[in-house]
């Protein structure tokens, strides 16, 4: 199959770990008879510099016109004062929206090699931790109005019956391929949306009665997350509660550096993504996991292109290089090191040896 990719590489350690993905991408097409082509996509802080506008027109239409979009990560302090409209991440919001990509899912599992990196308490993490987020992308406050008048600012949170319907089908039927639990998040004590979202949801349940279906309230989950993380299955939320929720679910698994996300709306082209940002705190040292990247790119194999072996095969290369005791400095416990048990590797290593894992 021959397909072409949108690579956003971006800035702070998006270059490197994207570097890695692509290595890993050319031995796949190489192993199983695939043509992966890269269309460069300036986006982010270095496309402010270079263009003026942190996603130009022209570099949108190529990820629009691509079969799917690889992203790095984008933002950095040195653009911390340009204006909102103007800031890195803004590139992002119009990214995900002029791809119209509504649904992100964001996968909470632990590996079994990582489970003492879990800042969780051992017994918490032996029951398992294993479920998905689903988070609403394109609509909410983060798209609402945003004003400042004088001394007060207003941020819109807005949601239709048909936005919530659809990421909610997306739910369901993730849940429906997974242990049928899906849990609703939503502050219908407080918010207009929230009970709209809750009636949505439970009209959809009808359609999808294999599937159990629960509401919880983004306090109690924000909670539950942390006490009893084995309770769930999947999570369907809204924008701004899914981007909260999915950054502490992927803390407990250890690092934010193993977890891929991938974005999807119409159609087969998706955005697929590491769910950090760029660190620049360690950019250009080689020592950033590209872990992240990697599954990011395997999850593309998987949901847009149809390669499931090729997807697995990923995915089991990355388990057998920490089988292999193999740990980039953000999965090595200070313990762990001072013992000798496990081999710390780079950036760039740690890309090569899942390359020699692959078959
Ligand atoms: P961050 O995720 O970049 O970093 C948080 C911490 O995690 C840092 O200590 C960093 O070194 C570490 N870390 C992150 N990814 C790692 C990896 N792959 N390997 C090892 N360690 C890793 O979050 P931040 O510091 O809050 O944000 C930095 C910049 O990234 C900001 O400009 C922010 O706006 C931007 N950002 C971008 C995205 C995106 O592009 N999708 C997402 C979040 C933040």
């Amino acid at each position: 199959m021959n397909k072409n990719i949108a690579v956003i590489r971006g800035d702070g350690i998006g270059p490197e770990i994207i570097a890695e993905a692509l290595k890993v991408l050319d031995k796949i097409g190489e192993l199983y008879g695939h043509k992966f082509t890269y269309t460069d996509v300036d986006m982010g802080g270095c496309a402010i510099d270079k263009w003026g506008d942190p996603l130009p027109q022209e570099m949108l239409e190529k990820c629009i016109n691509s079969d799917s979009v690889l992203l790095g990560a984008v933002g950095g302090d040195k653009w911390n004062d340009v204006p909102g409209n103007m800031r890195p991440e803004k590139g992002l919001l119009r990214l995900r929206a002029g791809m119209g990509v509504y649904s992100n899912n964001r996968p909470a599992k632990i590996w079994k090699q990582l489970s003492s990196a879990s800042p969780l308490r051992k017994e918490i993490v032996d029951e398992g931790i294993d479920f998905i987020i689903v988070r609403e992308l394109i609509g909410g406050i983060y798209f609402g109005e945003h004003k400042t008048e004088g001394d007060t600012a207003i941020d819109v949170l807005r949601y239709s019956e048909a936005e919530i319907e659809r990421i909610g089908r997306i739910g369901f039927e993730t849940a429906r391929k997974r242990n049928k639990k899906l849990c609703s998040v939503e502050k219908s004590n407080v918010l207009d949306s929230s009970r709209l979202w809750k009636k949505v949801m439970h009209k959809l349940k009808d359609e999808y009665p294999d599937v159990e279906l629960s509401d919880m309230l983004v306090d109690n989950c924000a909670m539950q997350i942390v006490k009893n993380p084995a309770q769930f299955d999947v999570i369907v939320t809204e924008n701004m509660f899914g981007d909260i929720l999915s950054d502490e679910a992927s803390m407990i698994t250890g690092s934010i550096g193993m977890i891929p996300s991938s974005s999807l709306g119409a159609t087969s082209c998706g955005l697929y993504e590491p769910i950090h940002g760029s660190a620049p705190d360690i950019a250009g040292k080689d020592i950033a996991n590209p872990i992240g990247t990697i599954l990011s790119a395997a999850m593309m194999l998987r949901f847009s292109f149809n390669m499931e072996k090729e997807a697995d095969a990923i995915e089991n290369a990355v388990s057998k290089v920490l089988d292999m005791g193999y740990r980039t400095a953000d999965i090595m416990p200070k313990d762990v090191e001072e013992a000798g048990k496990c081999k710390k590797i780079g950036c760039s290593e740690c890309g090569s040896l899942i390359i020699d894992n692959l078959n």
